[in-house]
């Protein structure tokens, strides 16, 4: 998802959850993790290149660093970590193609209609997510060259499977699975959470 995206994803998810500031600090930790030095080498934190395992073992890493933070009643790290774990969620249904194999099954739903989670689709031998072949795929980020770069790139690739802004077939559903999947990863996780952390997280 491009940066824009993934604000409008944790605001439209937990805005009655947490205070501004406090969700201005978890957009921040999120957003971080699209920095140029964690573009390349860190597929897991953008469930690039298939890499579910690694992606899924770095969101369980980040909850529970959240967790520990708030036992040490430190909610910055807490939601700092939050904001590093739900950009990768977030990156699931916009690099994947969940979102493509849930359509399979429900050709009519419309995109609010989405369900991030299930389990049949998660645990799919078809699931896949985007290559990146570097250094072409740079290219695809440049608007002049992006046309020219998509036809020679292969299908599996992450320029042509991403749906990180609306341009992109699918995007809709992304979003509003990334949406869905953001609030059900905080209600878990808040369920782990007595009132006093609950209060010193959220900071509402
Ligand atoms: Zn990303």
């Amino acid at each position: 998802m491009k940066p824009q995206y993934h604000a409008e994803i944790t605001i439209q998810a937990l805005q009655d959850i947490f205070s501004k500031d406090a969700l201005k600090e978890i957009i921040h930790a999120n957003s971080g993790q699209d920095a140029l030095q964690y573009q390349i080498n860190h597929p897991h934190f953008h469930f690039d290149e298939s890499a579910f395992k690694e992606g899924f073992a770095y969101v369980d890493e980040q909850r529970g660093l959240t967790l520990a933070a708030l036992r040490h009643a430190e909610p910055g790290r807490a939601r700092a970590a939050f904001g590093r774990a739900i950009h990768a969620l977030q990156d699931f249904y916009a690099h994947s193609n969940y979102v493509s194999l849930w359509q399979l099954g429900n050709p009519q739903a419309g995109s609010q209609e989405i369900d991030p989670q299930v389990e049949d689709l998660l645990a799919s031998d078809q699931l896949i997510s985007g290559k990146l072949y570097y250094p072409l795929e740079i290219f695809s980020f440049i608007p002049l060259t992006e046309p020219l770069v998509l036809r020679l790139l292969p299908c599996d690739s992450h320029a042509l499977m991403n749906k990180d802004y609306p341009g992109r077939p699918g995007f809709e559903f992304a979003y509003w699975a990334a949406v869905k999947r953001t609030r059900q990863f905080y209600v878990a996780l808040a369920d782990e959470l007595d009132e006093p952390s609950k209060v010193i997280f959220t900071n509402h």
